[in-house]
């Protein structure tokens, strides 16, 4: 059988990111709007600053605004929501994220709940994981968005595809499940619990890895010609330093699935890209004005 197609992830994020870009020349030129995305990092945690770094480069790039607001890590629950407050009431900011995981001792949806759903551009406010489910207008979550934006320029129908998701979590999977189940889907989520995961998995048309276990779905977990997109992004350790790796054992699975998407390339560079598309849908929507054509759904 012929080797799985790779998924290019970093061609259709340029390419959203370039209709981003023209959305928000638009908005300047016609309107003297220029879409702003605050990030909030409370603590010094390496890996959330190099992050936050990379969207206000990201954002720079397509003509967003950027600010960025670092918090101590001893910040207590009271002052993150009152700078949340002060962002709500911004005008020059239309989407705001609070940069994940928080410290421990702070609540993280009681801070998610604090920030305007209609500046929710990670779209975890319960109002906008409401209407995703209920099938409303929302702002979708990014990476299950960057998700069914490459299974969409894959397969134009999806409509009765067996879709299984590895991963249950708030920000991943369960997001999934809503869009895959509006896309007509018969979907599947498998989590810690679960029995026979390899037998649920050689069921799907479409596999979606977001585990966060190195190389966990293994070749014979997949059906021939099956759709693997790979959310996972692990750091291994090996004789020559750090590695980023998905949940997929890549190499083999290649040799069965259709299609996949590599680590890194694929799914990760889709999540920024939709972020910056979330911040310019917001500003539009602020202001009562229509949707910019992104990208093709
Ligand atoms: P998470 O919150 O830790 O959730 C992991 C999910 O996988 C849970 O539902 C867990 O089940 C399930 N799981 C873990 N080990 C399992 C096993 N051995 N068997 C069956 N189910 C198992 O992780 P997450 O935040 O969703 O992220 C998942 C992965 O995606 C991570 O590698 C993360 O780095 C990556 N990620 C990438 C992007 C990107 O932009 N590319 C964005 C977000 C996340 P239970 O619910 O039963 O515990």
């Amino acid at each position: 059988m012929a080797e799985a197609s790779i998924i290019d992830g970093q061609a259709v994020a340029a390419r959203l990111r370039q209709r981003v870009g023209e959305a928000a020349a638009e908005l300047r030129a016609r309107h003297a709007v220029v879409p702003g995305l605050a990030a909030i990092i409370v603590g010094d945690d390496p890996a959330s600053q190099i992050y936050v770094r990379n969207k206000a480069r990201a954002c720079a790039a397509a003509g967003l605004a950027s600010f960025e607001h670092t918090l101590p890590g001893d910040a207590t629950e009271a002052e993150i929501i009152a700078l949340v407050r002060a962002l709500d009431a911004d005008e020059r900011v239309d989407g705001i994220l609070v940069q994940l995981p928080l410290p421990a001792h702070i609540d993280a949806r009681a801070i998610v709940a604090e920030i305007d759903p209609a500046k929710d551009v990670d779209g975890f406010h319960p109002l906008n994981i409401g209407r995703l489910w209920g099938g409303g207008k929302s702002l979708v979550p990014c990476t299950p968005h960057g998700c069914m934006i490459l299974l969409r320029r894959l397969q134009r129908g999806l409509a009765g595809s067996e879709a299984v998701v590895l991963g249950r979590s708030q920000i991943v999977g369960r997001p999934l499940a809503a869009l895959l189940i509006a896309a007509d889907c018969t979907v599947t989520l498998v989590h810690t619990k679960s029995r026979d995961i390899p037998g649920i998995c050689r069921r799907a048309d479409i596999l979606i890895a977001a585990a966060g276990r190195p190389a966990m779905v293994k070749a014979d977990w997949i059906k021939p010609g099956a759709t693997v997109i790979d959310v996972g992004t692990n750091r291994v350790a090996t004789p020559d330093g750090v590695r980023l790796v998905g949940d997929v054992d890549f190499t083999a699975a290649r040799k069965v699935a259709g299609a996949i998407t590599p680590v890194p390339g694929g799914v990760g560079p889709m999540t920024i890209a939709c972020l910056l598309q979330n911040t310019v849908l917001a500003a539009c929507r602020r202001r009562g004005l229509p949707d910019p054509a992104l990208i093709d759904p």
